[in-house]
């Protein structure tokens, strides 16, 4: 395998001044999976920004398995999610599905979102090149830790250096977890690339009640932070219900997980 920039030496990610990576606090990135309604995103954003959550997460352009189910609210729900966000002065993150939506992303989003179908979007990731905002790029749900490195690398290779990672995790013969999410990966990538890499326990297991657990074990083996789903009404939620857990939820884990930040 040939990387020639990404060669484990650290990088730190700088977000509107909250510092991801290596010797900085694990940052803190929650939201709802999709951005539905006003009232939704803005009592959402401020549980979440009072528990101490850092950057604000929020689906506009769904990468929905079903053509028939809600696909997001595009434009209009990025406005309302920035809207809320520079009230609340928390810096944003979304997904960017395809090409033809980098300028509007880009002029509203802090940090570009890839989603693990895209990872192996190649135009997509070279257009990320030109960028000169941070990049989290999702583990491919069947990628091997190899391709993963490659398609970072494809975003540095055209010129853009700003990447996090995100471990999400990967299909298994497991169907009891909607995905076996692979702590390995946590070290290793950091070892191999030096970026930053974010754990994302929402659909690493696709259970509520796995969430807690999870975020400790990633904090503990080295994560620069987690990225949780939340929803002021989980079960009401239109994508990821069975994996989004409530306001309350959110705090509690918030309140236990400080023993196991920074333990390395
Ligand atoms: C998401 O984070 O909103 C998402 C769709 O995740 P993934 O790409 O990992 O499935
Ligand atoms: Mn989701």
């Amino acid at each position: 395998m040939e990387t020639r920039i990404l060669d484990g030496q650290s990088r730190i990610i700088d977000v509107r001044g909250i510092k991801i990576g290596d010797g900085y606090p694990p940052v803190m990135i929650a939201g709802p999976c999709a951005v539905e309604n006003e009232e939704q995103i803005f009592q959402t954003a401020i549980k979440v920004k009072n528990a101490g959550a850092n950057i604000l997460r929020g689906g506009v352009f769904k990468p929905r398995t079903s053509p028939y189910v809600f696909q997001g609210l595009g434009k209009e729900g990025l406005l309302m999610m920035k809207k809320i966000a520079d009230e609340l002065d928390m810096p944003i993150i979304t997904e960017l599905m395809d090409i033809g939506n980098l300028e509007l992303i880009y002029e509203y989003a802090d940090i570009l979102q890839i989603g693990s179908r895209n990872m192996y979007n190649y135009p997509l990731l070279k257009a990320l090149g030109d960028v000169d905002k941070p990049v989290m790029l999702k583990r491919g749900m069947s990628a091997t830790i190899n391709e993963w490195i490659l398609a970072a690398e494809y975003i540095a290779a055209h010129g853009n250096t700003k990447i996090i990672l995100c471990e999400r995790g990967i299909r298994s013969f497991e169907t009891y977890t909607r995905n076996t999410l692979d702590l390995s990966a946590v070290p290793i990538m950091k070892e191999k690339t030096g970026l930053p890499i974010i754990v994302d326990p929402s659909h690493g297991t696709g259970r509520r009640e796995l969430i807690k657990p999870m975020s400790k074990a990633a904090l503990a083996c080295g994560a620069d932070g987690l990225m949780i789903e939340v929803h002021i009404q989980p079960d009401k939620a239109l994508s990821d219900a069975q994996q989004s857990i409530d306001t309350e939820h959110f705090k509690q884990i918030m309140s236990e997980i400080i023993p196991f930040c920074n333990p390395l």
